[in-house]
């Protein structure tokens, strides 16, 4: 499958990881758009929100917990962060591998004014 995020679980192409077990990979984005941007993906192939099940969800709660730890490593829990998931078209989903990004280490523009 051709599939950038996968050839990153694969280690195909680099990426600067900041967390890795058996389900999950967390790397630095490529293009930033906070002084922090993270992303964490589950190692298996989901494309989207629309094809998470609900056998998923339990992987994709634990994504969760794993943006926790890592943005509290990057020493954001005191200040806060954003977690986000982009989903189609609509929101600029552009990797179609379920990412959550993990977003802070500044004030974040609020949520109203993305459009
Ligand atoms: P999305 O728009 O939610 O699909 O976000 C995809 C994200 O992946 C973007 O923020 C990109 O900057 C990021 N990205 C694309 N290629 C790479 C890569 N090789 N390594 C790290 N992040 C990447
Ligand atoms: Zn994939």
């Amino acid at each position: 499958m051709d599939c950038l995020f996968c050839k990153i679980v694969e280690g195909t192409i680099p990426s600067r990881k900041v967390y890795e077990d058996d389900r999950v990979v967390a790397f630095h984005d490529i293009q930033p758009q906070a002084p922090v941007h993270m992303l964490v993906i589950p190692k298996k192939h989901i494309a989207s929100m629309n094809d998470a099940a609900d056998d998923d969800a339990q992987l994709l709660g634990y994504c969760l917990l794993v943006a926790k730890k890592i943005a509290k490593e990057a020493g954001l829990e005191e200040k806060g962060y954003r977690i986000v998931n982009n989903c189609g078209p609509d929101s600029g989903q552009i990797v179609f591998h379920i990412h959550l990004h993990v977003l802070g280490g500044e004030k974040l523009a609020p949520l109203g004014n993305t459009h």
